[in-house]
């Protein structure tokens, strides 16, 4: 633990809980069965559809982002069905993986680990299912690990263009709350999301969003597994049937005041922007670190990064030397990188992440910038100069502080 001052965990998840958020979950245990906390429950439904620009219906289970996963398969897909998935780092995989082992048939599409999605490809293969046989299509809006954003829109286009019935479901854990997001006018059907990320709460409540389509893919199921049916815990004849038992009690806490400071206190439009000018000021720090070439952001084109967290790397181990120092120095936590390389490889020790989703301001964003640009120097990384002087230019045109 730090003497020197307040540490900051800047990695994609758990982000900065707001002390708001901590102080509403330090109390006395409520009661489960009467009272406050079966109001307060009630009450975060609407604000989950505002913050996912829906009117869809939301269930919530007490579990981290892969049981969000996991329920989205479990009530939508029968063993056998298939599904394709689109590939834009780790994070498709991951929820790939989950969907296999209940025994749905996967087809990958990998567009790599720096590009974004070829729309073109998408296309193609759907044309080519003549069997109508793809369900759904798994998409990441943001992934974590390359910080590449996927416009969903633009999905949505095309697959309606060739008149494709598959479903779209997007795994927002990293986005919400943090990228613009739309499910209704972008035809989203089913979207899951946690609470660890934008949504500023700490781990253990996952959401999953579900539309009218997605319902009846529900509806032809003959069994869902009892704890992961949406149906109870959306449709809620008793209080425990939110939660399938005992309610997450200082999270409903938590979340309700964080869901206060993302839709009542503010217009989400307002934080969606404010990330965006955050972003900039980062990429315009990366813009002027890199130009003699150690430093490198992984996502060449803007339309394609996400505003929640920024992927690079520095050469010959240098993003794990900057890590170090800016921990051991500045209690600064940057991210490690994910699925860059093998976990054995060395050439993992050249990838970084600098999470910005969640409760965060220019402060904190140029505190972050500033203690990267006193590591670069302090350990000779090669770089390019003005970083912070540019970052700042681009927080004064854009950021009202
Ligand atoms: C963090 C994250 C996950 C995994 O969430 P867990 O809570 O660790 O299970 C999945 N998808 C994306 C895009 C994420 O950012």
């Amino acid at each position: 633990m730090s003497q020197k001052g307040r540490p900051y965990l800047a990695i994609p998840g758990p982000s900065v809980i707001p002390e708001r958020v901590l102080a509403s979950m330090h109390r006395p245990s409520p009661d489960i069965y009467k009272g406050e906390l079966h109001d307060i429950t009630a009450s975060l439904i609407p604000d989950l559809q505002t913050v996912a620009q829906t009117e869809s219906k939301v269930a919530i289970y007490i579990a981290n982002g892969h049981g969000a996963w996991e329920a989205a398969i479990a009530n939508t897909l029968n063993p056998g069905d298939h599904v394709l998935t689109l590939a834009t780092g780790r994070f498709a995989f991951g929820w790939a993986e989950i969907a296999e082992k209940l025994g749905v048939k996967i087809t990958v599409l990998d567009f790599g680990k720096s590009a974004g999605i070829d729309i073109e490809k998408v296309e193609e293969a759907l044309e080519k299912d003549t069997a109508k046989q793809f369900k759904a299509i798994l998409v990441a809006h943001t992934d974590t690990s390359t910080s590449i954003r996927t416009d969903l829109k633009e999905l949505r286009l095309c697959i309606d263009k060739i008149a494709h019935p598959a479903m779209i479901f997007a795994d927002c854990i990293a986005s919400l709350g943090t990228d613009c997001f739309k499910m209704d006018e972008w035809g989203i059907d089913l979207m899951i999301s946690a609470c660890q990320k934008g949504l500023m709460t700490p781990p253990g409540l996952s959401f999953v969003w579900y539309n009218t389509r997605a319902q009846q893919a529900r509806s032809k199921k003959e069994n869902v597994s009892m704890y992961w049916d949406w149906e109870p815990r959306s449709n809620v004849k008793r209080f425990y049937q939110y939660f399938s038992g005992t309610a997450p009690t200082h999270h409903i806490y938590g979340l309700r005041t964080a869901l206060d400071m993302l839709v009542k206190e503010q217009n989400i439009a307002d934080v969606w922007a404010r990330h965006k000018n955050l972003s900039q000021a980062i990429w315009a720090a990366f813009d002027c670190w890199s130009s003699p070439g150690h430093i490198q952001m992984n996502v060449k084109d803007k339309q394609l990064r996400s505003h929640a967290v920024t992927a690079a790397s520095i050469k010959s181990g240098g993003a794990k030397k900057l890590q170090d120092w800016c921990e051991r120095n500045s209690d600064l936590t940057l991210g490690i990188g994910l699925g860059m390389a093998e976990q054995e490889d060395p050439k993992i020790h050249d990838f970084f992440r600098i999470g910005h989703m969640g409760h965060i301001n220019a402060t904190m964003i140029l505190g972050v910038l500033s203690t990267i640009d006193v590591a670069l120097k302090a350990l000779n990384i090669p770089h390019g100069q003005n970083a912070i002087d540019s970052a700042t230019h681009t927080l004064a045109k854009t950021y009202k502080i």
